[in-house]
C-alpha cells in the first residue's frame, strides 16, 4: 500500500459532477482486481497528481483515474468491473 495520504471518495464528487449528472459517490462499484463491492465514497482518493486517482479500499488497486488536459477530461474506469448507479432521484428532463 502507498504511504501517501488520501481522502475518501466523497472528495471526487465535485470533479465527477462535471461529467455525471448524478451523485457518483453513492454509486456502488466492483473492483476488477479483487472483486470487492463497495460504495465509491469508500474508495481511497489520491489528488496529488494532475487530476485524481481512486484506489480500492480493500486491495489498493486503481479503480478510476481522471485527468484534465487542455480542454479534455480523461476518465479511465477499467479498474472497475461495473459501477452501479441509483437513478431513483433523477428528474427526467422533458
Ligand atoms: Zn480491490
Amino acid at each position: 500500500m502507498s504511504s501517501y495520504s488520501y481522502l475518501d471518495g466523497n472528495a471526487a464528487a465535485g470533479e465527477l459532477s462535471r461529467i455525471f449528472n448524478i451523485d457518483i459517490t453513492a454509486a456502488e462499484g466492483q473492483c476488477a482486481s479483487c472483486g470487492a463491492k463497495r460504495r465509491f465514497a469508500e474508495a481511497h482518493l489520491y489528488m496529488q497528481c494532475p487530476g485524481l486517482v481512486a484506489r480500492c479500499a480493500v486491495c489498493g488497486d486503481v479503480l478510476l483515474r481522471l485527468a484534465n488536459a487542455d480542454q479534455r477530461m480523461f476518465l479511465d474506469v477499467r479498474g472497475m468491473t461495473y459501477l452501479s448507479l441509483d437513478t431513483s432521484g433523477i428528474q427526467e428532463s422533458v
